[in-house]
C-alpha cells in the first residue's frame, strides 16, 4: 500500500475540484486530488468537452476543454499531486485527522477533506450480463488504456457511440480480429469515422465485422478468462463468437457510491452542509461543486468556485491551528 501525508485532500477533479487546489494553494496548504475517471475535468471533460460554456465570469465563451485546461494551469504552481483512475472508498477519523484510501490501495493522511464530487464517482454503465463481474479486468474492460494487451487477439467492442467507433478503428491494426455489437443498425458516431468503419468491414470481411442488429447475451469462459460471447437480435437469432477481450462502451453513469457510507448528513444525492463554509456534519470535512446542498443551491461551476474560496479558508484553522489568518488579496500576495 502506498502511503502519502497531506494538508487536504479534494475528491473530484472536476472545475470545482481544481480551483479548490489553487484556492488551498493560496493560503499556503498542500493538495492530494484523487479522480475516479483517467483524466482532469469532471463532467466538462467527460461529458462535454467540445461545449462552448457562457456564464464564467470574465469568458464570454469558453469550451469545457479548455475551461479545464486553464484550470489546471492555475493550480500548478501548486504542486498538487493527482491519483487518477482511482475511487476514494474509505474515509475514516484517525485523532484530528482523517485517512482517505483509494481502490488501488493508496492511503492517505490529511487533515481536511474537500468532496467535490460533483454527482458521484462516473462508472461505466456495465451491460446486464451474468457473472460480467468476474470477468472485469481481466478480459472485459470498459476503458482501453493500453492497447498492446489487444495484439493478436479477438476482440469485440460493444457501443453504438463516438467511444465504440473510435476504439473499433484504434485497435484494427493491433487486434487478430476486430467485431463491433450495436442494437440498432444507425450508429451514432462522427460521419468520417463510420465511413471509416464501413470501408474496413468492406474491405477485411474476416478482420473487422459490424453486427448489428445484436446485443450482449451472454459470456462464456472460466476463471475470468472470456473464450466466447453470444449475441442475439430481438427475434432470437443468435450467433456465439469466440472472444478473448470484451469492450463493452455504454457511456459513464455517476454514482455516489462509497460517499453515502460516511455517515454525513445526506441530503438526497446531495451532501448537507452549511453554506457559509461549506463544512458538512462532519469537522474538517467539505463538500463544494454539484455534491454540496443548502437552500437555493444553483449547481453552476461559478456558485461552485466561490464555495471552495470559502471552504479554503475556513479549512485554514484546522491545517494551521496555531496561525491566524491574515486575509489578503491575490494582487497584493501574488501566487504564491
Ligand atoms: P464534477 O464536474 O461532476 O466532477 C466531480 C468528479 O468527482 C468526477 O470527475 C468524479 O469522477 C469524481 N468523483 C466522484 N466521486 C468520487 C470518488 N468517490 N472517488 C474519486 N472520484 C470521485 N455549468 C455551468 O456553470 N454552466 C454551463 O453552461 C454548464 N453546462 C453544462 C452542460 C452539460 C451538458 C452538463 C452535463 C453540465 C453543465 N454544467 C454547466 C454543469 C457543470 O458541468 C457542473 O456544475 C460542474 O461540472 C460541477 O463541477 P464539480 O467539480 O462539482 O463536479
Amino acid at each position: 500500500m502506498e502511503s502519502y501525508k497531506t494538508d487536504i485532500v479534494i475528491i473530484g477533479a472536476g472545475p470545482v475540484g481544481l480551483f479548490a487546489v489553487f484556492q488551498a494553494g493560496m493560503l499556503g496548504m498542500k493538495c492530494h486530488v484523487v479522480d475516479a475517471l483517467p483524466d482532469l475535468g469532471g463532467q466538462c471533460s467527460a461529458l462535454y468537452p467540445e461545449k462552448p460554456i457562457y456564464d464564467i465570469p470574465s469568458r464570454p465563451m469558453v469550451t469545457g476543454g479548455d475551461l479545464i485546461e486553464r484550470l489546471q494551469a492555475q493550480a500548478a504552481p501548486f504542486d498538487p499531486q493527482y491519483h487518477l483512475g482511482q475511487q476514494v472508498q474509505g474515509l475514516e477519523q484517525q485523532g484530528d485527522e482523517w485517512v482517505v484510501t483509494t481502490s488501488s490501495n493508496i492511503n492517505i493522511v490529511t487533515k481536511v477533506v474537500i468532496i467535490a464530487a460533483g454527482a458521484g464517482a462516473f462508472v461505466p454503465n456495465r451491460p446486464p450480463l451474468q457473472d460480467i463481474e468476474s470477468f472485469e479486468d481481466q478480459s472485459v474492460f470498459y476503458v482501453v488504456r493500453d492497447k498492446s494487451k489487444f495484439a493478436g487477439k479477438n476482440i469485440m467492442i460493444a457501443g453504438g457511440g463516438d467511444s465504440a467507433v473510435d476504439w473499433a478503428l484504434a485497435l484494427f491494426d493491433t487486434a487478430k480480429t476486430v467485431r463491433i455489437v450495436h442494437r440498432r443498425d444507425k450508429f451514432r458516431a462522427m460521419p468520417e469515422s463510420l465511413n471509416l468503419m464501413q470501408n474496413l468491414a468492406a474491405n477485411n470481411p474476416n478482420k473487422f465485422q459490424i453486427l448489428t442488429p445484436y446485443q450482449l447475451s451472454q459470456l462464456h469462459g472460466d476463471n475470468g478468462q472470456l473464450r466466447a460471447v453470444s449475441i442475439e437480435t430481438m427475434d432470437g437469432d443468435c450467433q456465439t463468437i469466440d472472444t478473448d477481450y470484451l469492450i463493452p462502451l455504454y457511456g459513464l453513469k455517476p454514482e455516489l457510491g462509497p460517499i453515502a457510507s460516511w455517515n454525513l448528513d445526506i441530503n438526497g444525492n446531495a451532501i448537507a452542509v452549511r453554506q457559509s463554509t461549506c463544512e458538512t456534519s462532519k469537522s474538517g470535512i467539505y463538500a463544494v461543486g454539484d455534491i454540496a446542498s443548502y437552500d437555493h443551491k444553483l449547481k453552476l461551476i461559478l456558485s461552485g468556485f466561490s464555495e471552495v474560496a470559502s471552504a479554503c479558508h475556513h479549512a485554514y484553522g484546522y491545517v494551521f491551528p496555531n496561525k491566524a489568518l491574515h486575509f489578503e488579496y491575490s494582487t497584493s500576495k501574488g501566487v504564491s
